[in-house]
């Protein structure tokens, strides 16, 4: 990830607003870049302003840094760092399948990728309230976890490989209640060769 230092800035999506149509609407992408990850960016700089020992970390030991650096820092860098890597693993129109190595390692590990799907959904309706569901890997083994508010896997010690926002905010204004349609939605939009790359790098 490339700025990854105080004072962190808000960079422009890779793509338009409205280039997850008709999976994600613009609206929501709008909201969700400019104004949730724009206030966890807000907010992670306010707090830093106060630690300066802490303003040399990159934004990777922040979050693994976790509770020990203080509630204020912990959580926004986490916002920080989980947004980000939710908006890059976006692309649209996507490979609806992954290939290569990753492939492989999803057929080993899961025993095939519709069972993965099929877990992998399973995890991300079952956060309760706010979260997020990961595909993560831990000395090469891939598993799925989910995460509570804006907890990462870099806190478990384990390599994020690719991450779904289920935060209502992420889905309400297109999906409603209906998490489970917004799920099958975001599986059409995943840039399969990111997610190969963090599982690779
Ligand atoms: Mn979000």
């Amino acid at each position: 990830m490339r700025d990854d230092y105080y004072p962190f800035v808000n960079l422009p999506l890779p793509y338009g607003y409205g280039a997850m149509e008709p999976y994600i609407d613009e609206k929501t992408m709008r909201v969700h870049h400019d104004g949730h990850l724009e206030a966890y960016i807000s907010k992670l700089n306010a707090a830093l302003k106060e630690r300066p020992g802490l303003q040399m970390l990159p934004l990777a030991a922040l979050v693994r840094g976790g509770a020990l650096l203080g509630e204020e820092v912990a959580r926004n860098a986490g916002g920080v760092y989980n947004h980000r890597f939710y908006f890059e693993l976006l692309q649209n129109p996507a490979d609806r399948e992954p290939h290569g190595a990753l492939r492989k390692a999803i057929e080993r590990d899961f025993g095939g990728f519709a069972q993965f799907r099929e877990e992998f959904k399973k995890a991300a309706l079952s956060v309760f309230g706010s979260g997020y569901a990961w595909l993560a890997a831990e000395r090469g083994r891939l598993a799925i976890l989910t995460t509570g508010n804006q907890d990462t896997p870099l806190q478990r010690g384990m390599k994020p490989v690719l991450n779904v926002d289920v935060w209502e905010h992420a889905y309400y204004l297109k999906h409603q209640y209906r998490r489970a349609d917004y799920i099958e939605d975001w599986f059409k939009i995943i840039n399969w060769p990111r997610a190969e790359s963090n599982f690779l790098g």
